[in-house]
């Protein structure tokens, strides 16, 4: 069994992958995290990311393609942030059998202050979330488990929000 997700941005596709992996023995690949790790050689990508910009379905299919072929079939895949578009899901196609889609939906609202507010401990992992009262830490700024100071991805921007979201209407959503 292979896990798909369609969802826009911040509707916790990460979080719900990897507790799908826990519960079934899965593998979780996403396809964001592939793309960061690829960039920390490549300038070009890195400011593409950055912005929120659109990346080549080429540059993303051949990185997931690589991905794949390097693990054992048996495994089953939680895929997180692939298929995008139309084009993308074409390809999967071929690329991978039995194939699982769930469609996660979430407010605007609440998607933009997730990704506004997100925050996290280098030192142990944990999550926190400047804005979500629930998720705030009792200390602005410094993680509850191990006192560290709590970091901002860079990419966790307003204008790279309302890129992803514009893209994701165009693009991801016809999917459904
Ligand atoms: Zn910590």
């Amino acid at each position: 069994m292979n896990v798909i997700f369609i969802a826009p941005p911040a509707a916790g596709k990460g979080t719900q992958a990897k507790i799908l992996c826990e519960k079934y023995g899965l593998l979780h690949i996403s396809t964001g995290d592939l793309l960061r790790r690829a960039a920390k050689d490549d300038l070009g990508l890195q400011k593409k990311l950055a912005r929120g910009e659109f990346i080549d379905d080429s540059i993303i299919m051949e990185l997931l393609k690589k991905e794949i072929d390097s693990i054992n079939s048996n495994v089953g895949l939680v895929l997180d942030g692939f298929p995008r578009n139309m084009n993308q899901a074409i390809a999967l196609e071929d690329m991978l059998q039995d194939k699982i889609v769930i469609y996660i939906e979430v407010s605007e609202n609440l998607a933009r202050n997730r990704i506004l507010g997100r925050l996290h401990c280098k030192e142990c992992g944990a999550t926190y979330n400047s804005i979500i009262l629930e998720n705030q830490p009792k200390i602005v700024n410094v993680c509850d488990n191990c006192h560290s100071t709590l970091i901002k991805r860079s990419d966790d921007t307003e204008f790279t929000f309302n890129n992803r979201l514009k893209f994701y209407t165009e693009y991801t959503e016809p999917l459904l």
